[in-house]
């Protein structure tokens, strides 16, 4: 494992976006951040810029109105990245299933790597999703390293 994928993987920078929910998981996100379950003790940091990104954490469905926003969002970001989804209606629409403004989960835009279930996702399967997705990102700079 080279430097730098070592250092993704043991301090993750997280951009996290909400692609229209309804905010219920978004703050089951800011609870896994807050000292109670403390996701920072990892070196998981927040940020604001998606060229500083390796995640991308992704609330709410796909809709006609921000999926640009969204796709915009992951093509900044610099490989080696991943993309995880927290909460139902990321994954599959959920509760906006059908709705005449919605395309479905988020993966109808970008490539997913893990998915949150849930409604709202509890901080404990947020962790889970995060610990999930990094063993993904250390997997994908492995390959990136050994060129395939
Ligand atoms: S999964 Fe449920 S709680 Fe989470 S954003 Fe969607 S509707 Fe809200």
């Amino acid at each position: 494992m080279d430097i730098m994928n070592k250092a993704r993987v043991k301090s993750p920078w997280v951009l996290h976006f909400n692609c229209g929910s309804c905010n219920g998981c978004d703050i089951e996100i800011l609870a896994a951040l807050a000292p109670r379950f403390d996701v920072e003790r990892f070196g998981i940091i927040n940020i604001g810029n998606p060229k500083q990104a390796d995640v991308l954490l992704v609330t709410g469905p796909a809709n006609r109105r921000n999926f640009r926003v969204l796709k915009n969002l992951y093509d900044q970001m610099p490989e080696t990245k991943v993309v995880i989804v927290v909460g139902s209606c990321g994954s599959t629409g959920g509760v906006f299933y059908n709705c005449p403004n919605v395309l479905g989960g988020v993966d109808k835009v970008v490539p997913v790597d893990v998915y949150v279930p849930g409604c709202a996702a509890r901080p404990e399967q947020i962790i889970d999703g995060f610990i999930l997705g990094l063993q993904k990102l250390a997997e994908k700079g492995k390959k990136k390293v050994e060129g395939r």
